[in-house]
């Protein structure tokens, strides 16, 4: 759209006011609204004002005033708003300078598009993201605030956790088992298709819905795959469509990787292919009917996984799900059948065109726009300096005596040993500017502080268990 039709847009849809979003460092969406008078075509040029030392992660270098720019190519009406909203996706500039603010996500996004595209290797990346999540005050569980699964899995060392309502399950999953039967023991079908619907009313095609393997509540609702930045836009309607929904039902819903002990956690499987022109670059007579340019993408991705996991797992949490037996990779290898390796290659795929690897180790707590860009940083740097992904692994890694194992590199164990990889590996990043160094310092210092020295300087409910009576 250009602006001129944004108005219109707005005016067809009876827009009284104007949503202004943009995208902050840890990937929440922010937002102020301006009545539809004040906005005209030269907002997208001139912005809108508004006060950056209180968003997470900026303050420090600009403590005074910033402006965000609206991107007449997001416009959709808002579907939850009493009064008819536009919204507008934003870019954040410095208003002296008019420079783009390096550490705004959205603005990594469209710096790793272009760098795609300044290679040579191709025009564009698509992105099939696939998060998972979990909808509370369901089932067995409370809201997550309750910390009885703690102990009671460990001492009795039974699935039960949570409240007990054995032997009667009363059509209600176990721990494990939430793929996918039909209603009554699915009680969210209905919750998922309103989800659906209102995804589709915002523009985003949705190619499958189901129940996920958690027992209390586990969902995934898959889009159709997109480009970076716009599947980083997707992305973020996602998260606010299906949290609004589950409110307004009385739920809530959480994307952190692992509330629940001892049951499946929620990953946000990607995948991910490269086109130029009309060629899908990924499809080939290799391993898995890759091309050789799939499998130096791989053996990118594999090679820079553990700084990468700094921005596609980016919480304390996100490393209590990369454990194994709950299909979740830890060992950084590929294969085209194994769920357990780090890449997997579909093997169903009904043409060429769909040929695609799919990376299983991030998951739905990450900034989408930053993740994406990552990991096509890395693919990227594999297909330029032709690295060798190794050799597959068809085996069910979960069940390899370790002497198979010890070769095989893992996922880092912690946010800590990511932020250290990270710190040590990120020229692949920087190339194209597309991270700069100051995004990828503040990334660092940010987690650390704010999250990972946090969480290690408070003592665990699970200690007191341990060592109470010590
Ligand atoms: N929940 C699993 C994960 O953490 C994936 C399960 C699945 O999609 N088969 O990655
Ligand atoms: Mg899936
Ligand atoms: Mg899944
Ligand atoms: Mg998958």
């Amino acid at each position: 759209m250009t602006p001129k039709e944004v108005l219109e847009f707005a005016k067809k849809n009876g827009a009284k006011m104007v949503d202004l979003r943009f995208t902050d460092f840890p990937g929440i969406w922010q937002n102020f609204t301006v009545p539809i008078e004040e906005l005209t075509e030269e907002s997208f040029e001139a912005g809108y004002g508004f006060d950056g030392s209180s968003i997470r992660g900026w303050q420090e270098i600009h403590e005074s005033d910033m402006i965000i720019i609206p991107d007449p190519n997001t416009a959709v009406m808002d579907p939850f708003y009493e009064v008819p909203t536009l919204v507008l996706l934003c870019n954040v500039f410095d208003p002296i300078t008019k420079e783009p603010y390096s550490r705004d996500p959205r603005y990594v996004a469209q710096k790793a598009e272009e760098y795609l595209k300044s290679t040579g290797i191709g025009d564009v990346a698509f992105f099939g993201p696939e998060p998972e999540f979990f909808i509370f005050d369901d089932i067995r569980y409370d809201s997550g605030t309750n910390f009885s699964f703690y102990f009671v899995d460990s001492i009795e060392g039974t699935w039960n956790t949570g409240r007990e309502e054995c032997p009667n399950l009363g059509y209600k999953p176990r721990p494990k088992e939430g793929y996918f039967p039909v209603p009554p023991t699915d009680k969210l079908h209905d919750l998922r298709t309103e989800m659906v619907m209102v995804l589709q009313q915002v523009g985003i095609k949705i190619e499958c819905q189901h129940h996920e393997v958690a027992t209390a509540g586990q969902a995934e609702i898959d889009m159709r795959f997109a480009p970076l930045l716009k599947m980083g836009d997707q992305l973020m309607w996602y998260k606010y469509v299906i949290k609004n929904v589950a409110y307004k039902h009385g739920k809530t819903v959480t994307f952190m990787p692992k509330p629940l002990f001892g049951d499946n956690g929620s990953g946000m499987h990607t995948h991910m292919s490269i086109w130029k022109g009309d060629t899908p670059l990924f499809a080939g007579d290799r391993y898995a009917g890759l091309s050789e340019t799939a499998l130096y993408a791989i053996g990118g991705i594999l090679k820079h996984c553990k700084a990468v996991c700094a921005f596609t797992n980016p919480t304390t949490n996100s490393y209590k799900r990369l454990t194994p037996g709950f299909e979740a990779p830890v060992n950084l290898c590929y294969s085209s059948r194994n769920r357990s390796a780090a890449i997997r290659i579909p093997m169903y795929s009904p043409s060429p065109k769909a040929k695609r690897i799919e990376f299983r180790t991030p998951d739905p707590s990450c900034n989408g726009y930053l993740a994406f860009a990552a990991m096509l940083m890395a693919a990227l740097d594999g297909i330029e300096n032709r690295i060798d992904p190794g050799e597959p692994m068809d085996k069910d890694l979960y069940s390899l005596p370790p002497e198979e194992l010890k070769d095989i590199p893992t996922t880092p164990a912690t946010l800590e040993e990511a932020l250290q990889a990270l710190e040590e590996d990120h020229e692949f990043l920087m190339k194209g500017d597309v991270f700069t160094e100051d995004l990828i310092r503040k990334w660092i210092e940010y987690k650390r502080e704010n999250e990972a020295d946090q969480v290690r300087l408070r003592p665990h409910p699970y200690e007191f268990y341990l060592y109470f009576d010590i």
